[in-house]
């Protein structure tokens, strides 16, 4: 079986740089907000191409903390998509204010620029784009239309660690950007972890102490309501030790791209754009007969996986939200599949995928 993801295999390839930076933190004796926390931090700022990291529990907090940083809370509506994760939304609902959902392009599926400007309200806040399966949202645009409306912007950055726009970073876009460290992302951990990253060093602050009880400097006073939500030793050790293996890794992923895209064009499947920027998180293809493909595909030993149906707008947690009927969002959740493109499963195995698929169409 070949299955849709599969982190351990990833960790194996790896397995000795990342025992000797596990082994360093086990002799201590710094557990918690410690050196290696302080040097992936840096490391991943400058990767970025940011002035500031602040390494955190997960991306769901990394995006709860940062909106919270930004003032954001009840009374406020942010505006996001529906085709995500629903860690996305539920950051926006945990800090007090409302998600607004609107659609996606069909092309890139990340949020649609011109769907923004019809949902904006006087209760507008902020607007959370998510670079959905490794491909960057419209950034340019989205920031010219924030910045006329005086909006922030919140980038969702967990499927595109290393994505860029014409070789700028997101992440570098936004007033503050949210990574999480999960371990099937591009960048994955052993466990549970995100990271904030921003240009603003009062929000830099802000999120420092709200991660870590409200505390500032020394004396242990809580200033504000804090949380505990940090990144912790060991993961960050072996971050440290997974980031230097993004750019090849990335680069592993878009050569599998191209080949998936060589073997399926002409099947009338809609492929993933083409993009030199995109980090392919996913290989997504959007096809009729969604779930016929997925169990044929099943029987001849490829796994695959539904990202994301039904989308957020008719999640029952959502459905007070102020919801709009969503096209291109509804129709692409009834349709997507995600193929195994994780270089350690798939190196050498893309003519059999794509053949076994070409087999299972009608
Ligand atoms: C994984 C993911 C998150 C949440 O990250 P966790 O670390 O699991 O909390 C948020 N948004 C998107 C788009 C994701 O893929």
């Amino acid at each position: 079986m070949i299955p849709q993801a599969d982190p351990a295999r990833r960790i194996a390839r790896f397995r000795s740089e990342i025992d000797a930076a596990i082994d360093r933190v086990v002799s201590g004796p710094h557990y918690i907000l410690g050196p290696a926390v302080e040097d992936f931090e840096a490391s991943f700022a400058a990767y970025v191409g940011v002035e500031h990291c602040i390494g955190v529990a997960s991306g769901t907090d990394a995006l709860a903390l940062a909106l919270r940083s930004l003032g954001i809370g009840p009374g406020d509506e942010v505006i996001t998509v529906a085709l995500t994760f629903c860690g996305t939304a539920q950051a926006i609902l945990h800090c007090g204010a409302e998600p607004r959902f609107v659609d996606v392009d069909p092309v890139t599926r990340c949020i649609d620029p011109r769907s923004i400007e019809a949902a904006i309200t006087p209760k507008t806040a902020a607007i959370i784009p998510v670079h959905l399966f490794g491909q960057p949202a419209d950034m340019p645009r989205l920031m010219e239309i924030a910045d006329r409306h005086g909006l922030a912007v919140v980038e969702d950055c967990a499927q595109a660690h290393g994505a860029s726009i014409d070789g700028r970073k997101v992440g570098s876009y936004g007033h503050a950007s949210a990574f999480s460290f999960y371990p099937t992302k591009n960048l994955g951990c052993i466990g549970d972890g995100g990271a904030v990253v921003t240009n603003d060093s009062g929000l830099a602050a802000r999120l420092s102490s709200l991660r870590h009880y409200g505390w500032e400097g020394e004396g242990r006073i809580s200033r504000a309501l804090g949380f505990n939500s940090r990144l912790d030793e060991i993961q960050a050790a072996i971050l440290s030790v997974m980031l230097s293996h993004l750019d090849e890794g990335n680069a592993e992923r878009r050569s599998l791209a191209r080949e998936y895209h060589h073997a399926l064009e002409g099947l009338g499947l809609e492929l993933p754009m083409h993009d030199r920027g995109a980090v392919y998180h996913q290989y997504a293809i959007a096809c009729e007969h969604r779930d016929h493909l997925c169990s044929r595909l099943r029987q001849v030993g490829i796994g695959t996986s539904v990202h994301y149906s039904p989308p957020l707008h008719l999640h029952p947690a959502f459905l007070d939200c102020a919801n709009d009927v969503l096209p291109n969002s509804e129709s692409l959740a009834m349709r997507l599949l995600s193929l195994p493109i994780q270089p350690e499963l798939v190196s050498d195995k893309i003519p059999f995928i794509s053949q076994s698929i070409a087999n299972s169409l009608f």
